[in-house]
Formats: C-alpha cells, sequence, structure tokens
C-alpha cells in the first residue's frame, strides 16, 4: 500500500516553554510503531502520551524506533519515560548524542558555562545569574534519559512504519540537527531546522561549532535542494514548498546580518547588541536564546571580516571593521 501524508499521526505534545507545544510525528507499520520526537517530561506531557498510547492501541513493546531530531529538552525530554512505558530504540545523528551526557548531566556543567560566557559579553549578573538558574532547572524536563542512543550517519535510511526516512544532516539550530526525508510523499520532517512563527533560534554555545549561523544557511540551502513538496516542523503548522519559507529564513538572516553590523558601528558587547535588538521584556529563557543569537550573528560577521574583537581579558566587545583603518 503506497504510503500518504495522512498516514502520518501529529500528536501536538505540550511543553512548559513559550513554543507551548511540540509537534511529534507517530507511524504505524506491520511490525509496530515509529515515532520522531517526544517533548519535555511534564506531568502534562504524560496525560497526553497516555492518552495517545491508549488511543493508538501502542502496548509495551510495540514502539520500535524513536528519533530525536536534536538535544533540546523539548525534543529528546519524554524520551526516557516513553522507553519505560512502551519500549524502543532511541536515535539521533552521531555529532548530537554527544551532546546528551555534556549537557543534561545533574550538575548542568553547560548552565554554568553559558552564564559565563555571557558575563564575559556584558551580560549584567542579575541575567546571567537568572538564565543559569533556568537552565539548570530543565535538567528535570529531560529525565530520566535514556540509557543507550543508537548513532546515525548523514544518509543513513532508517524504518518508518513499512516505508523509510533519510538522515539529512543540517547542523545549526545545535551541532548534530537532523531532519528526515521520506521522497515517496515528498515530505520532510524538519525538526526546528525550519518553523514558520518564529525563526529558529540560531545560537553560539560554550562547546559548539565555531560558526554556527554559517552551518545553518549551509544547511537551509541542503533541504531547499530537496524541493520538497511538504513539510512537518517540531513546531508549528506545517507547511508547503509554495510557502518560501527557506528563502525567508535566507533573506531574514542577512537582513539581520546587516541590521547587527549596523549596532556595532561603536565598540558593544554582545549583550548591549542583544538589547538593541531584542529588548529586556524577556523571560530569562528568551534572553539566553536571544544572547546566544546575537552572538552567532556577531560571529559569521566576525568570520566574514565585517566586524573584529577588541577583548580587554575581562570583557569582549565587537566593532565594525573600518576598511584602511
Ligand atoms: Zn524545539
Amino acid at each position: 500500500m503506497k504510503l500518504t501524508v495522512d498516514d502520518i499521526k501529529l500528536l501536538q505534545v505540550p511543553v512548559p516553554y513559550p513554543v507551548r507545544a511540540t509537534n511529534c510525528y507517530l507511524m504505524p507499520g506491520a511490525d509496530g510503531w515509529d515515532l520522531i520526537d517526544t517533548g519535555a517530561h511534564t506531568k502534562e506531557a504524560e496525560d497526553v502520551w497516555q492518552k495517545a498510547l491508549d488511543q493508538y492501541g501502542i502496548k509495551p513493546g510495540m514502539l520500535r524506533n524513536i528519533y530525536i531530531t536534536h538535544y533540546h529538552p523539548d525534543h529528546i525530554g519524554m524520551a526516557g519515560w516513553l522507553l519505560d512505558q512502551v519500549g524502543g530504540a532511541i536515535y539521533m545523528h552521531r555529532v548530537e548524542a554527544q551532546w546528551v551526557p555534556q549537557v543534561w548531566a545533574p550538575a548542568m556543567p553547560q548552565a554554568i558555562a553559558v552564564a559565563d560566557e555571557f558575563r564575559r559579553n556584558g551580560m549584567s549578573e542579575q541575567w546571567a545569574g537568572a538564565i543559569e538558574t533556568q537552565f539548570g532547572e530543565q535538567f528535570l524536563d529531560v529525565s530520566p534519559l535514556p540509557e543507550h542512543i543508537e548513532l546515525l550517519e548523514d544518509g543513513d535510511l532508517v524504518d518508518y512504519g513499512d516505508a523509510e526516512l533519510r538522515v539529512v544532516w543540517t547542523p545549526g539550530h545545535s551541532d548534530g540537527h537532523m531532519c528526515l526525508w521520506q521522497e515517496d510523499i515528498q515530505t520532510v520532517f524538519t525538526g526546528d531546522h525550519i518553523l514558520t512563527k518564529i525563526t529558529p533560534n540560531i545560537g553560539l554555545w560554550p562547546g559548539c561549532q565555531p560558526d554556527p549561523l554559517d552551518l545553518f544557511l549551509a544547511s537551509l540551502e541542503k533541504i531547499q535542494r530537496l524541493s520538497a513538496e511538504h513539510y512537518l516542523p517540531g513546531h508549528g503548522r506545517s507547511f508547503s514548498r509554495d510557502d518560501h519559507r527557506i528563502e525567508e529564513l535566507l533573506a531574514h538572516h542577512q537582513e539581520r546580518l546587516d541590521l547587527v553590523e549596523g549596532l556595532a558601528s561603536e565598540p558593544k558587547t554582545g549583550f548591549e547588541v542583544c538589547v538593541s535588538l531584542f529588548g529586556t521584556k524577556l523571560s530569562a529563557h528568551q534572553m539566553r536564546f536571544a544572547m546566544a543569537e546575537t552572538l552567532s550573528h556577531l560571529e559569521r560577521l566576525r568570520q566574514l571580516g565585517r566586524v573584529s574583537v577588541v577583548d580587554d581579558g575581562t570583557v569582549v566587545r565587537y566593532c565594525t571593521t573600518r576598511l584602511g583603518s
């Protein structure tokens, strides 16, 4: 029987973040069910998942493969709970799997590293401390973590119901983010690589690749080359090729780079540029992403030679490069 887009079962799992819900995509097959992404671990998410498992009659042993697009809590968070309920094997891109123990450890070293990096980029202690605390608390949203993760590479074929998906490595939103491509139905599961209502966060994080925005733009072009008809994102509504979302995102970042370059016409810290771009009416969660996004743009500009860095040993400042000076 030929696969259609309607065979895919969308489950919207509520998450305690501004995106409000994560799209999880279930697919039945003769030998069991396969799943893309899981949501963050909360009591509300457990209730929604329990209802779905009951509704579809997914009993222990009937969930085969769980594909996690990236390590963020709203995608991996319910994986451990699902394994406990109905079993299954967890799959991630090889690069992304390395981030799981690096970020999601009980002492949350990444929360400390992020706050320190932000302080070095001029962030006030009030914000940096709030970010460290809020990020640290997210460990609960991913516990329990799966003990074992199967590793995938770009181009691998994996089972999805009675059909197959191809792994498309799309670094940018995170180093090992993957999309999954179903050619028969011309559909890409985009994770957080391509979203509609919001632009995916592209952040410079401690330990990440040095120029994530460059990687993201290349990854957008990689998906653009598939010329898929349908796009099923990790959050928000699905969209089609005619929505030209990839082109919009490419244009958005070029405009944003110009804007950030203009803001750094005098030496500015990353935090000063961030506040000019995003203001301060933000939660600690939102400020964390706003700051990392600002730094990824400043870093792209630095790589392009459009801004230079002044580091006085305490605080880093960026300034537009003046040709000839
Ligand atoms: Zn997400």
